[in-house]
C-alpha cells in the first residue's frame, strides 16, 4: 500500500462535491409533493359514503342511526363493571333497544334475547398465571336467526362487542362505537326481507376491561356457544380512523378473501392491515384482542376466551 501525504487544505479540496448544491427551487417542489401526497393519503383514508339516515330503506346499514346510539350509550357515563351505571343503566339500554329491534324486525327473521349472569376462574399465563376470577358478570346476547329455519342446522357467526369501560372513559371509541354498530348491524339483518341462511350471535359483553371475562363466561357457559362456527370481534384500536380489519385467524384467509365482497363484513372492516396483525401474533404488540376475526373449528376450550 502507497500512502500519499497531504496537506489537511488538499484533503479538503479532494472531498469537495463537485455537484452544485440543491436549489431552493428543487426543495420547495419536493416539498409540495410531500404535502400532496399526505393530503392524498388522508383523504382516501378518510373516503367514507355518507351515513344514511332513519328514511333509509329499513335493511341498509343507518349510519345516523348508530351515531344516536352510541349518544345514547355514552350519556350514561363510564361504565365500570360491577357499577351502576354498567350493570343497570347500560344493560336496560341494550335490552330495552333489543327489543325495539326485535319488534320491527321483517316476518322472516326473530331474535331472541337473554341477558347472561356468569361466574368462573381462568388463568392469566402472560401474568405468571395469575387467577382471573369473576362472579355475576353480565352480557346481553341476542340471537338473530330465519323464521321457519331448518331445526338441525344451528351454526352461527358470533359478534362481539363490549359495554363495560375504564373508570374514567365514557368509551365512545371502546367500545361504544363497536356496540352501536352492532346493534345497527343486527336490526338490518333482522329487517331483510328474506331469512337469515345462518344464524348470528350478537354478544355485548359487559366485562372485558378487567381482562376478558364475560367473553371468558359466553365461551365456556352459555347455551349458544357450541354453535358458533366463526366469530368477528369488533374493538378499539385507538381513537379515530376508519374501521380495519386488525387481525385474522392464521389458519383463516377466507375471511380476508371474502370480506371486499360482502355485504357485513365490507362494512364492519372496508380495510385491512396485516402488517399490524404481523406485529401482534409476534407479541410486540399490547395483549389485547382488537378487532379479530377467525372460525371456531372445534368446540370452545374451557380455558379460551
Ligand atoms: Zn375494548
Amino acid at each position: 500500500m502507497v500512502v500519499v501525504a497531504h496537506s489537511s487544505r488538499e484533503l479538503v479540496k479532494e472531498n469537495a462535491s463537485l455537484r452544485a448544491p440543491l436549489s431552493g427551487a428543487w426543495l420547495l417542489a419536493a416539498l409540495a409533493a410531500l404535502l400532496a401526497a399526505l393530503a392524498a393519503v388522508a383523504h382516501i383514508d378518510h373516503a367514507l359514503p355518507a351515513p344514511l339516515g332513519a328514511d333509509a330503506p329499513p335493511e341498509r346499514f343507518r349510519g345516523l342511526v348508530a351515531h344516536q346510539l352510541l349518544v345514547n350509550l355514552t350519556s350514561i357515563g363510564p361504565r365500570v363493571a360491577g357499577s351502576y351505571e354498567n350493570e343497570v343503566l347500560a344493560v336496560s339500554m341494550l335490552v330495552s333497544t333489543i327489543k325495539h329491534i326485535a319488534q320491527h324486525a321483517s316476518p322472516h327473521n326473530r331474535i331472541e334475547l337473554d341477558v347472561h349472569a356468569g361466574s368462573g376462574a381462568f388463568a392469566l399465563s402472560f401474568m405468571d398465571g395469575m387467577s382471573n376470577v369473576y362472579r355475576g358478570v353480565q352480557s346481553v346476547v341476542a340471537r338473530v336467526r330465519g323464521a321457519g329455519g331448518r331445526p338441525r342446522d344451528r351454526s352461527a357467526l358470533l359478534l362481539n362487542c363490549h359495554f363495560d369501560t375504564v373508570p374514567d372513559s365514557p368509551g365512545a371509541s371502546d367500545d361504544g362505537a363497536g356496540c352501536a354498530v352492532l346493534l345497527e348491524t343486527m336490526r338490518a339483518l333482522a329487517a331483510q326481507p328474506r331469512p337469515l341462511r345462518h344464524d348470528a350471535i350478537f354478544l355485548f359483553n359487559g366485562a372485558e376491561e378487567n381482562i376478558l371475562q364475560a367473553s371468558h363466561a359466553f365461551i365456556t357457559q352459555h347455551r349458544w356457544a357450541r354453535d358458533v362456527r366463526a366469530f368477528i370481534n369488533i374493538e378499539a384500536c385507538g381513537a379515530g380512523g376508519r374501521e380495519v380489519l386488525f387481525q385474522a385467524g392464521p389458519h383463516d384467509p377466507w375471511i380476508i378473501e371474502v370480506r371486499p365482497r360482502h355485504p357485513v363484513l365490507a362494512r364492519l372492516a372496508p380495510c385491512s392491515r396485516s402488517a399490524l396483525a404481523d406485529v401482534r401474533e409476534r407479541g410486540a404488540a399490547p395483549l389485547r384482542v382488537v378487532g379479530g376475526a377467525g372460525a371456531v373449528r372445534e368446540r370452545p376450550h374451557p380455558r379460551g376466551h
